[in-house]
């Protein structure tokens, strides 16, 4: 029996997870968090807010499965790591903003980092095969492919969030809109891979069929296919190293699309990249000022376009050295907040 606690059990990853855990009968809910909303049928095992820090350490599971959205999740992360707990991780900005940190937790705790993002777990499954010399992150190109920056100026929260493939919780849905996912993702693979940046390579594939694609030295590229159903990650993180039967039916071959992303009108993608190169605390300053503006744009304070414009002139004014533990990340993702500047 693999005893699961489960952070974030309330929203898109965390529903779904408590699904595939049902159906499974060696997965075990031994614990479970939410923000600020009840756990629909789960009160014996839950707390809502609060440090999860008391209940994983009550419930010493075996995985914990962070499903938490936003810089919120980097106590469980933490936590997995530094105790050599195996963690599947769906909460990639705690990795983004804490990339060095996290990694030398991992170092120290020994234990297994799976990821559930599905573009980082279909990397991590062709990865398996052998060293990657490249890696190709595939973005469906959101609600707004094709769309130039003029067209985007006046675009609404709804809009924004009705997403073409995937079906998620409302951050990360803006986030596919302005592609900061993908510029998120491109510093969660450097981290999970150890790959640089200039070999990480993101393609638009429309219908999102292929999730990921690793190239070898010797010629030789492997791609992961499925429907888009995040289903599969989730269960391939919780089952790891096997593989559990889900109800998601085999793939039907289709003509595979794919075309260059515009940098232009999705700025939030370059200033990723660029946030990532700097190091030190840029990623967590990217993370921490896009989380803040998407509220913002969410909240209808701001414009979409607004949202990178802001991100941009935060990173312009951000001290971006190194944090040398945990205090000094937090004290880097609060002025980065602070330099937003939304009302
Ligand atoms: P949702 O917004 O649907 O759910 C977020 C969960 O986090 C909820 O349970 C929420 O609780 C909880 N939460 C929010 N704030 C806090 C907080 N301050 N402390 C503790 N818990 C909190 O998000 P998603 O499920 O869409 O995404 C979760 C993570 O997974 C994100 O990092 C996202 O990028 C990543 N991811 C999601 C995918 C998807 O398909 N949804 C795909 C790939 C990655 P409450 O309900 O009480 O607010
Ligand atoms: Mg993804």
């Amino acid at each position: 029996m693999k005893r699961i606690a489960l952070l974030g059990a309330t929203g898109s990853i965390g529903r779904q997870a408590i699904e595939v855990i049902g159906a499974h009968p060696d997965l075990e809910l031994v614990a479970a968090t939410s923000g600020s909303q009840p756990i629909d049928g789960l009160a014996r095992l839950t707390q809502v807010g609060g440090d999860p820090t008391e209940l994983l350490e009550r419930a010493q599971p075996d995985l914990v499965l962070n499903a938490v959205v936003g810089f919120a999740g980097l106590v469980p992360t933490v936590w997995a790591l530094e105790h050599g707990v195996t963690l599947a991780l769906a909460n990639k900005e705690s990795l983004v903003a804490a990339g060095e940190l996290a990694l030398a937790a991992r170092r120290r705790g020994q234990g297994d980092l799976i990821p559930v993002d599905s573009e980082h777990s279909a990397l991590f499954q062709c990865a398996q095969l052998g060293e990657p010399e490249s890696l190709v992150l595939t973005a469906s190109g959101g609600p707004f492919r094709g769309r130039t920056r003029e067209e985007l100026a006046d675009v609404t929260p709804e809009q924004a969030l009705a997403h073409p493939t995937w079906s998620m919780g409302p951050k990360i849905t803006i986030d596919s809109a302005t592609l900061a996912n993908k510029g998120l993702e491109i510093i969660e693979a450097h981290f999970l891979f150890a790959v640089d940046y200039d070999r990480i390579e993101v393609i638009i594939h429309p219908p999102s069929i292929v999730h990921g694609i690793v190239r070898f030295r010797d010629g030789a590229s492997v791609a992961h296919l499925g429907y888009p159903d995040m289903r599969v990650p989730i269960s391939y993180a919780l089952t790891y190293p096997e593989r559990a039967a889900t109800p998601i039916p085999p793939l039907e071959l289709q003509t595979l699309v794919f075309e260059q992303p515009d940098p232009e009108t999705f700025r939030m993608l370059a200033l990723a990249r660029e946030a990532g190169e700097k190091g030190g605390t840029y990623p967590c300053a990217y993370n921490a000022a896009n989380e803040v503006a998407v509220q913002a744009f969410l909240e209808r304070r701001i414009g979409f376009l607004d949202i990178a414009a802001l991100v941009e002139d935060a990173l312009g004014h951000v001290d971006g050295s190194p944090a040398r533990d945990l205090a000094e990340l937090v004290e880097a993702d609060r002025r980065a907040r602070e330099l937003v500047a939304v009302t």
